[in-house]
């Protein structure tokens, strides 16, 4: 094959600020308190937020690169995720499994407290604590969510490949994630525990 049969995108420079902020992004998105809707496993601690703080509140925004779709280009972005409680839960975002599931994804923290959640949909699952500096590299075929477990908001650099794609269903389908990151009297401040709503992953999400 020659140079000129493959299409070549040209480098990108982009800055990337301890805030998330992104000079050269193509998109951001954002989501609402209004969004997340059974995604916390305290119902009515989230039923009553939207009451008190309203539907519109923003609780996570993602700014990002991408300069095309296809297999072997990179996303590169950051996500802030800002403090909350749900009962005893952190501020978490949704969390997804890649549609490609073996699609890898770097997690760098950038600002604040937060921890990675992590679940194989053959039932192990790991929550990481991340701090300014450290960063996770997560293998492809582990579902992850953010969760923000200080009182700053959680700001991540992240950089995954542009076909991976989100499959966020698995999650809803199986009663949420394996484990809940709740706060409580260690020096910590949080502990993982049981999701008692979990009914186990369907292990065919895996097939792509
Ligand atoms: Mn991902």
């Amino acid at each position: 094959m020659t140079g000129s049969d493959i299409a070549v995108d040209q480098p990108v420079l982009l800055e990337i600020f301890p805030t998330g902020a992104i000079v050269g992004a193509t998109r951001r998105y954002e989501k609402h308190l209004g969004d997340m809707q059974d995604v916390y496993a305290d119902n009515e601690s989230w039923v009553a937020q939207v009451d008190a703080l309203g539907a519109d509140l923003l609780v996570y925004s993602v700014d990002e690169h991408k300069y095309q779709d296809g297999p072997g280009a990179l996303i590169v972005g950051t996500s802030k995720l800002l403090p909350g409680r749900y009962g005893d839960e952190f501020s978490i975002t949704r969390g997804h499994l890649h549609a490609k599931a073996n699609r890898a994804e770097l997690y760098y923290c950038l600002s604040g407290r937060g921890v990675m959640l992590l679940d194989t949909l053959d039932g192990q699952s790991k929550a990481i604590e991340l701090t300014p500096g450290q960063a996770v590299n997560v293998p492809g075929g582990w579902l992850h969510r953010s969760v923000n477990v200080g009182d700053e908001p959680f700001i991540t650099l992240f950089s995954y490949a542009a076909d991976a794609g989100q499959n966020y269903a698995v999650i809803s389908r199986a009663g949420g994630m394996k484990q809940l990151i709740v706060a409580d009297e260690s020096e910590q401040g949080w502990r993982a525990v049981e999701n008692p709503k979990h009914t186990g992953y369907d292990e065919t999400d895996l097939r792509s």
